[in-house]
């Protein structure tokens, strides 16, 4: 079966056929570089992961392409206040995004082109447009994108040229023939970065580096387009005209979107108070609960954080990493020497189809993680904690930690060893309730210490106080064991 996408050009899902298999050339719009990127800034990069290697997954070879804004009105307006070249202030924020995506385990791109980096591509782009005039000149050098040169525009985003019209605005300074029409190339201003270009000295508009980019690296016709929904319009839009403008081809087959994230039912915002840095989210949370928080909502449905959801992730993630846990306890060292268990193998080849038969689906994540869910119970009902090693038990847990860490692989999630990722979450959950693994430590002996004394009062009374704390102990065959409560 084909993998199926979503195409917002087209407004239906569709088989994915690239235009030269197995390459897939996919470019994606990346973040301006000014501050630190906030969470939703990498709903995009956690769901394109997942395409990418999903795509990979079923025979295709994806070239996939993102580019910084490293020239902007947001970077000068930060280079001033703080009164330090611009190119300072993006090359901070492209390290620190960076930094950021490299803690999310994210697979690197195969280029991350810039605009100063583009800049001979985004002016011979702009000559091409004027020379095919879907582009003209103002006598201040401003170069402007002439809307109604452009047939089709408005294919994208469903709107029409006249009803856009009646809503465009004319900013002061500007000489437009048509309000509609868009920058491509800006006089420069006094104190402004500035590139010598055939129309002065000036610097390009924000649309038209996507579309020389991903010219440059991926050639004229691409098979995925990729953004938020709030990229749909107008810059996919301009981007298109600009594209098939310049080329007379189609620009990009599929065109591939991804909703917002929103807090607590509102949209993030720094007047709001719920704008939160992914720096600031990985402090207090584990990577993989961002990962989870976002592909456990389909990527075209919005997806609310809040502190439910926050919980529920941290429980799941409990679940799949305890059960992790188990399997990794039976099993020697990488699970050599253990055959697979027969029956659980069948199962676990039932889930496999079921996963790839949703993630085909237009990558429904919620349905893949459903038939995982399923795979868990069946696994937490055969093999329990602190059971006893045996051929059978090790056969289903080397199946169990293979499925989980197949699925795992396509999302850069459950790669880690159970243990240690268990108490790095416990480490988390404790800092938030301001408790220490020692103190915890130092109640569980004495309880194990009054146990052994028979002295089931204190123990008792230890125990509820541990409860009291959130910390569930269990008795295993090894000792006592505990762990935050999730
Ligand atoms: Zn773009």
């Amino acid at each position: 079966m084909a993998v199926q996408l979503y195409n917002t050009l087209t407004r239906q899902k569709e088989d994915f056929v690239p235009l030269r298999p197995p390459a897939v050339k996919m470019y994606v719009c990346g973040p301006t570089v000014y501050n630190y990127l906030h969470v939703g800034n990498f709903r995009g990069p956690v769901v394109c992961n997942l395409l990418r290697n999903w795509l990979e997954h079923r025979g295709f070879q994806v070239h996939f392409v993102l580019n910084f804004t490293d020239v902007d009105d947001k970077i000068i307006k930060a280079s001033v206040e703080q009164q330090v070249p611009p190119e300072q202030i993006s090359e901070k924020y492209i390290f620190e995004y960076k930094k950021d995506f490299a803690a999310l385990g994210l697979r690197a791109h195969e280029a991350n082109p810039t605009v100063t980096g583009s800049m001979p591509e985004i002016i011979s782009f702009i000559a091409t447009l004027i020379e095919r005039e879907h582009a003209y000149v103002t006598p201040n050098g401003d170069v402007y994108y002439a809307v109604r040169s452009f047939p089709g525009y408005g294919q994208l985003s469903g709107r029409k040229v006249d009803d856009l019209r009646s809503g465009a605005r004319v900013e002061v300074g500007e000489i437009k023939r048509d309000p509609l029409d868009f920058a491509l190339w800006k006089t420069a201003k006094p104190g402004e970065p500035a590139w010598a270009s055939p129309w002065g000295q000036g610097r390009p508009g924000w649309h038209i580096e996507c579309s020389a980019m991903a010219c440059k690296h991926l050639g004229e016709q691409i098979d995925i387009h990729g953004g938020g929904t709030d990229l749909m319009f107008p810059h996919h839009e301009n981007e298109i005209a600009q594209s098939e403008g310049a080329l007379n081809e189609r620009f990009s087959k599929y065109w591939f979107h991804w909703n917002m994230i929103n807090f607590d039912g509102q949209k993030m915002s720094k007047s709001l108070g719920n704008f939160t840095t992914m720096r600031d989210f990985l402090q207090k949370h584990h990577p993989e609960i961002y990962k989870w928080m976002i592909l456990s909502v389909h990527y075209r449905n919005t997806a609310d954080f809040n502190p439910e959801v926050m919980d529920r992730a941290v429980t799941v993630l409990g679940r799949i990493y305890s059960a992790l846990a188990t399997a990794e306890s039976l099993l020697p060292h990488e699970g050599e020497g253990v055959k697979a268990d027969p029956a659980f193998e069948k199962i676990a080849q039932e889930t496999w189809a079921r996963v790839e038969k949703s993630l085909d689906d237009d990558l429904n994540t919620p349905e893949a993680f459903a038939a995982m869910f399923d795979f868990l119970r069946q696994f937490n009902a055969q093999v329990k904690r602190g059971v006893k090693v045996s051929e059978a038990a090790q056969g289903k847990a080397l199946v169990f930690r293979d499925l989980i860490r197949r699925l795992g692989s396509m999302m850069s999630l459950f790669q880690q060893p159970a243990a240690s990722f268990l108490r790095d979450l416990d480490d988390l959950l404790l800092a938030a309730k301001s408790l220490d693994r020692a103190e915890i430590d130092k109640l569980v002996e004495q309880r194990a210490a009054a146990r052994l004394a028979k002295d089931f009062k204190t123990s008792d009374e230890v125990r509820d106080k541990l409860a009291g704390m959130g910390i569930a102990v269990s008795d295993t065959p090894n000792g006592s064991h505990w762990e935050v409560a999730k």
